[in-house]
């Protein structure tokens, strides 16, 4: 089901980790970003689409992650857009021929792997490097690219509308989750998205993450500020671990005050914790 988050703007849930799809009325159809990941919920969205008459024009891929590349046929073939960063990235998983089976592999235990449709995975149109918006016959989308959870990762700043699409951060559920792969100080380009995200958040109204819940306007810095606090005990080496104490770190989504079913994200925590306290012992500097 579709719900408005803002005049022309609507979101469409997933079940599994409570992903949003995005949902921007154009001149002419619609731009879709992130579709979703289940087989009946995007023929559900692609159903909700066409019975309101509208046609997907253009599509946009926030990050090279698997949650965020799917498609389904009765979405039509509008191109599908991600930064020349992320389509490289695709391109690159692409080039392993056991790619799609990992994927479905990696799915097993959440029990979701033969509902997720991987014929039209990833296929993806670069934008040319610092492409500032999308292309297409609608409200301006703004790019707002950074290095943070993944290469090439973007979130979208729909200015007229007041919508932050954030992506993969400012999640009220998941921890920010670093790129450790490659980069030479992911806890630096963490924090240099979120001033980026910052730099915008004076005019957003609705903030609505990859997973998670949408936020108003009073939620934009929080969580902002959330995020920061995290990385920033992230980098001090702070680990997670003081039972009986509600959260950890002081931040809601890990240790005791997970939100139920979200216990795993605890688990994360501990793994960049422990990655990063890794490279600090190599590389002599903290995180
Ligand atoms: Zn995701």
């Amino acid at each position: 089901m579709l719900r408005q988050v803002a005049e022309g703007v609507l979101v469409h849930e997933s079940e599994f980790c409570q992903s949003n799809a995005v949902v921007v009325h154009g001149r002419a159809g619609v731009l879709l970003i992130d579709p979703g990941v289940q087989d009946h919920e995007m023929a559900c969205l692609a159903n909700d689409l066409s019975d309101s008459g509208q046609a997907v024009v253009a599509g946009f891929s926030t990050h090279p992650d698997w949650d965020h590349l799917l498609w389904h046929p009765r979405l039509g073939a509008a191109p599908r857009y991600g930064t020349a960063r992320c389509a490289a990235a695709v391109r690159d998983q692409l080039s392993d021929p056991n790619a799609k089976a990992d994927i479905t592999d990696h799915l097993l235990e959440t029990g979701i792997a033969e509902r997720v449709p991987l014929d039209l995975y990833g296929l993806i149109t670069a934008l040319p490097a610092e492409t500032a918006q999308i292309p297409w016959d609608g409200p301006h989308v703004r790019i707002i690219e950074h290095q943070a959870h993944a290469p090439g990762h973007a979130a979208l700043f729909i200015e007229e509308r007041g919508v932050l699409v954030a992506g993969d951060m400012l999640s009220d559920v998941l921890v920010p989750m670093l790129d450790l792969n490659g980069t030479a100080d992911p806890i630096e380009d963490y924090l240099a998205a979120l001033r980026l995200l910052e730099g915008v958040a004076g005019d957003v109204d609705v903030v609505v993450p990859g997973h998670g819940s949408v936020g108003g306007a009073d939620q934009v810095h929080e969580r902002i500020e959330r995020d920061r606090a995290y990385v920033l005990a992230l980098r001090e080496g702070r680990v997670l671990g003081v039972p009986g104490v509600p959260g950890v770190l002081g931040d809601p989504r890990v240790g005791p005050s997970a939100r139920p079913g979200w216990e795993w994200v605890s688990d994360v925590h501990d793994g960049q914790a422990q990655r990063l306290a890794r490279r600090g012992e190599r590389d002599g500097t903290p995180g």
